[in-house]
C-alpha cells in the first residue's frame, strides 16, 4: 500500500503559512503592505505580547466590498494581478493572494472594513481557516484586522518563536523600516498600550527619520540626490560620526519597496570605506529608483530580495550617489575624507573623526575621584615576565621564518624580559619605540593597552567580580527606541559588565554607574551606547558576543592614538603588557607591535649587502 496522500486543503494552507508566516512581524508586514496597496494615509499597528496574543491594523485605505470579503481569504485570491502578464510590471507590494489565506489558517482572524462610499461595512471572524461569522455592520470607512493567538493551531510554528520582548523589537524594526520607505503615509505603533512610534505623514524623509531614530540622526544627516541613466536615487545618510556596530541603521528600498541588499549595503559602505573605522557601519535611507524591468522582485516568498539584471551598475551608481553627497556638502563641513588622515584598519582611532580633545581620555585624569588608571598604579608591583611567556616560544620561529612583521608574542618570547630592551621612546604620540642589541620594536600603545583591559575585565567578568564604580553626578542618556528596548532585554548582562542605569521615561535612561576600567564618564557613556548597538537584535547573549561586548569596552577605555604619554606611562604599559596570562593573542587579531631587525635594517641602509 502506497504511503503518499494528497494533503486536504486546510493542511496545504498551513505549509504554505511557514513561508509568508513565520512569526508575528511576518505578520504585520502583509498587513501593513496591503493597507498600503489599498492607498492607506494612515496606518496603526497595535500589537500585545509581542504579537502573539493580539495584531491589530487599521487602516484608512479603500476598504473590501462586501462579495470580494470571504474571497479576500481564499488561498490565490488577489485583485492586484490577472494573469501572468501582469508579474512583469508590478507596482503593488503584494500580488500572491496567499497573506490573508496563510494568517487565518494559523490564527483567529477578524476582519472590520467598509468602502468610502458604502453605508455599511461588514465584519467575518476566521478560526483557523474557518469562517465563524460574518455580517454587515456599522464601521469607519477603511479596514481593521484583528489576529489573535497565532500559531494556536500550529504548535511547531508556536515553538519557534522567541521571547514577547525579542518579537516586539522584531516587529518594530519591520515596521520601521516600512514607515521609513514612505514618509507620505503616517504611521503609528503600540506596543502593550504604549506607542513607540508615530510619523508625521506630511512627506518630509527629515521628520520621518526624527520620530523613529531621533535626533541625533537627523543633526547628522547628509541629504543624497542622484541621477543617471541607469537609476535615480534619493534619500539621506548619516555622517561618519553616526556610524554604528551593526547594520540596523541601513534602509534601503527599490521603487519604494522595503529590500535586503548585500550589494547595496556593500556600495554604500565603499563610499565611507575611508572614513570609518573597522566594524563600525553607515546609518543610511536610500530610495533607488530604476526601471521596475531591470529588478525581479519574485525571488523571496515574503519579497524581501530581489535580483538586478545588472549588479555592477547598481553598484556604482549606489557608491557614485553616496560619493556625490559627501563632496556636496564638504565645503561647509567639518568631517574629513581623506584617506591619509584617517585610519581605516587600523583600530578606534576616532581622534581624526571627532577632534575634540574633551572626549579623548586623559591618562591621569579621573573624572570620578576613584583611583587612577590601573596600569599606571601597578608600576610598581609587575611580577617577573618569565614565566609568563615562555609557552609561546614553540612557534616563534615560525613566525620570524614567514614574516617581517613580527607579533609582540614571538619577539618578546625571545627576549623573556623587558630588561633586556631600552624603551627609546615615542613616535608620533602612538608609537612606542623599544631596542635592545639586536632590534628594534615599534609598540602600538592603543592596541596594547586595549588588549590589557580586556583581559582585566574579563577576568572578572568571567568571575562575576563587581565592576563599577559610581559617576559623582548620574548621566542621563536619550536613546532611540531601539537602543531603548535593547538596554531593557539586555539589562542583567549591562549590569554585569558594569553599567548601572534605570529608566528615565521617553526612552532616556540614568547611568548612576560605569565599568571602573573606564576612567572617562564622557567615554563611558559612549562604550555604554557602543554595546548597547552591539547587541539589538540579540536575543540570547553567546560566548563570542560577550567577547565582542567586552572588547568593544576595553577599545573605548584604552589610551587612543595620537596620545602623548609619559615616561613613566609607557614604562607601566609594558610591564602591564607582560604581567598578562595571555598577552600575546589580540583578540582582533592585530599585531600589537612590529619589529624591525638590525640585520634588516643594515641592508637597508646598504652597510651589509
Ligand atoms: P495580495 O496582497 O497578494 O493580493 P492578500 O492575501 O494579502 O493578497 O490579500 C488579498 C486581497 O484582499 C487583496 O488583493 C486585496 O484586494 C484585499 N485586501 C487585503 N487587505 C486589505 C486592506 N487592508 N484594504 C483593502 N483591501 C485589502
Ligand atoms: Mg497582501
Amino acid at each position: 500500500m502506497g504511503k503518499i496522500i494528497i494533503l486536504d486543503e486546510k493542511t496545504a494552507n498551513k505549509i504554505a503559512a511557514g513561508e509568508v508566516v513565520e512569526r508575528p512581524s511576518s505578520v504585520v508586514k502583509e498587513l501593513v503592505e496591503n493597507s498600503l496597496d489599498a492607498g492607506a494615509t494612515f496606518i496603526c499597528v497595535e500589537i500585545r505580547d509581542g504579537g502573539i496574543s493580539m495584531i491589530k491594523a487599521t487602516d484608512n485605505g479603500s476598504g473590501i466590498a462586501h462579495d470580494d470579503v470571504e474571497l479576500a481569504f481564499e488561498r490565490h485570491a488577489t485583485s492586484k494581478i490577472k494573469n501572468e502578464k501582469d508579474l512583469n510590471c508590478i507596482s503593488t507590494l503584494g500580488f500572491r493572494g496567499e497573506a490573508l489565506a496563510s494568517i487565518a489558517a494559523v490564527s483567529k482572524v477578524q476582519l472590520v472594513t467598509r468602502q468610502p462610499n458604502d453605508a455599511s461595512g461588514c465584519l467575518i471572524e476566521i478560526e483557523g481557516g474557518k469562517v465563524v461569522n460574518f455580517h454587515e455592520t456599522g464601521c469607519p470607512s477603511g479596514t481593521t484586522i484583528t489576529i489573535r493567538d497565532l500559531f494556536y493551531n500550529t504548535p511547531a510554528r508556536y515553538k519557534f518563536l522567541k521571547s514577547n520582548s525579542t518579537e516586539a523589537g522584531y516587529v518594530m524594526e519591520m515596521l520601521t523600516k516600512i514607515a521609513l520607505g514612505r514618509p507620505d503615509v503616517s504611521f503609528k505603533f503600540i506596543n502593550s498600550g504604549k506607542t513607540v512610534f508615530h510619523t508625521p505623514g506630511n512627506n518630509d524623509l527629515i521628520s520621518c527619520i526624527f520620530s523613529i531614530y531621533g535626533k541625533e540622526f537627523v543633526n547628522n544627516l547628509i541629504p543624497v540626490s542622484y541621477k543617471n541613466a541607469f537609476a535615480e536615487i534619493k534619500g539621506a545618510v548619516g555622517t561618519p560620526e553616526f556610524s554604528k556596530k551593526n547594520r540596523n541603521y541601513q534602509n534601503f528600498y527599490i521603487n519604494t519597496r522595503y529590500i535586503r541588499s548585500k550589494l547595496v549595503a556593500e556600495a554604500l559602505e565603499k563610499a565611507y570605506e575611508t572614513m570609518l573605522m573597522k566594524h563600525r557601519f553607515p546609518a543610511a535611507i536610500l530610495y533607488i529608483n530604476i526601471n521596475p524591468s531591470l529588478v525581479d522582485v519574485n525571488v523571496h516568498p515574503a519579497k524581501l530580495e530581489v535580483r538586478f539584471s545588472n549588479e555592477q551598475e547598481v553598484f556604482r551608481t549606489v557608491y557614485d550617489a553616496v560619493n556625490s553627497a559627501f563632496v556636496s556638502i564638504a565645503a561647509n563641513h567639518t568631517f574629513i575624507h581623506n584617506s591619509d588622515d584617517i585610519c581605516n584598519n587600523t583600530s578606534d582611532n576616532t581622534s581624526n573623526i571627532t577632534p575634540s580633545d574633551n572626549s579623548i581620555a586623559t591618562f591621569n585624569e579621573n573624572s570620578f575621584g576613584t583611583p587612577q588608571n590601573q596600569f599606571i598604579n601597578s608600576a610598581d608591583n609587575a611580577k617577573p615576565v618569565n614565566s609568563t611567556i615562555k609557552e609561546d616560544k614553540s612557534n616563534i620561529n615560525d613566525v620570524i621564518n614567514e614574516q617581517q612583521t613580527l607579533y609582540y608574542e614571538s619577539t618578546f618570547s625571545q627576549y623573556n624580559n623587558l630588561n633586556n630592551y631600552i624603551i627609546g621612546g615615542e613616535v608620533f604620540s602612538t608609537y612606542i619605540i623599544l631596542y635592545n642589541d639586536s632590534e628594534m620594536l615599534l609598540l602600538d600603545q592603543h592596541a596594547a593597552h586595549e588588549r590589557i583591559i580586556y583581559e582585566n575585565i574579563k577576568i572578572k567578568y568571567e568571575h562575576g567580580e563587581p565592576m563599577s564604580q559610581y559617576l559623582m553626578s548620574p548621566e542621563i542618556l536619550e536613546l532611540d527606541m531601539f537602543q531603548y528596548q535593547c538596554a531593557q532585554n539586555q539589562k542583567h548582562f549591562l549590569e554585569r559588565l558594569g553599567f548601572n542605569f534605570e529608566n528615565f521615561g521617553n526612552n532616556s535612561i540614568v547611568i548612576r554607574a560605569v565599568p571602573a576600567e573606564i576612567s572617562n564618564a564622557g567615554i563611558a557613556i559612549q562604550a555604554f551606547k557602543d554595546a548597547v548597538d552591539m547587541l539589538i537584535k540579540e536575543d540570547k547573549i553567546d560566548e563570542d558576543k560577550t567577547k565582542d561586548t567586552l572588547f568593544t569596552i576595553a577599545c573605548k577605555a584604552a589610551v587612543k592614538a595620537n596620545q602623548k604619554l609619559k615616561s613613566e606611562e609607557i614604562k607601566s604599559l609594558i610591564e602591564q603588557l607582560l604581567k598578562l596570562e595571555k598577552p600575546f593573542t589580540c583578540p582582533h587579531g592585530r599585531p600589537i607591535a612590529i619589529r624591525f631587525g638590525k640585520y634588516e635594517i643594515e641592508r637597508k641602509i646598504k652597510r651589509i649587502v
